[in-house]
């Protein structure tokens, strides 16, 4: 369940260094090298998985609990104001590392940092053709 190209397999396991601030059987969570706030971190699962659809349910249900944990310690730790979760999948969505892996960012009030996108203004015509592509 290792890929031995990747990067993130070999951090997750500990065969490359990494600041790690939480570890398990099943997972290791680590600061992120280029951080967009105090604490960015990165939870990582052990096994192999590129993106979330290749990750199993029972994992990805087990990744959102501890990333409730680790945030809930990080505000209080680092004394954050708020917290983002980002995850990319895909290169077009950002995603630059294909192991499965769930940003962390605390956030500080004037932080300076901008995590967001520029809304766009469909209207309810092309809001109802596109919740029909998906919902039906
Ligand atoms: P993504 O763009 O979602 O694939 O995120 C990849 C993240 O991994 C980026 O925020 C990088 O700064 C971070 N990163 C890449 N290599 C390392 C590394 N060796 N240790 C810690 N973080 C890393
Ligand atoms: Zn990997």
């Amino acid at each position: 369940m290792r890929d031995d190209n990747c990067i993130f397999c070999k951090i997750a396991n500990g065969e490359i260094p990494s600041k790690t601030i939480y570890e398990d059987e099943e997972f290791r969570a680590i600061l992120d090298l280029g951080p967009a706030a105090k604490g960015h971190a990165l939870i990582l699962p052990k096994d192999h998985y590129a993106n979330l659809f290749e990750l199993p349910d029972e994992t990805a249900a087990s990744v959102m609990k501890l990333a409730k944990t680790l945030g809930a310690r990080m505000k209080e730790k680092l004394k954050a104001d708020g917290f983002n979760l980002v995850q990319n999948n895909g290169e077009c969505a950002g995603q630059t590392v294909f192991h499965f892996h769930l940003h962390l960012i605390p956030r500080y009030t004037d932080d300076g940092q901008k995590i967001g996108w520029k809304p766009g203004a469909p209207s309810q015509d092309e809001l109802e053709e596109i919740r029909r592509q998906i919902a039906d």
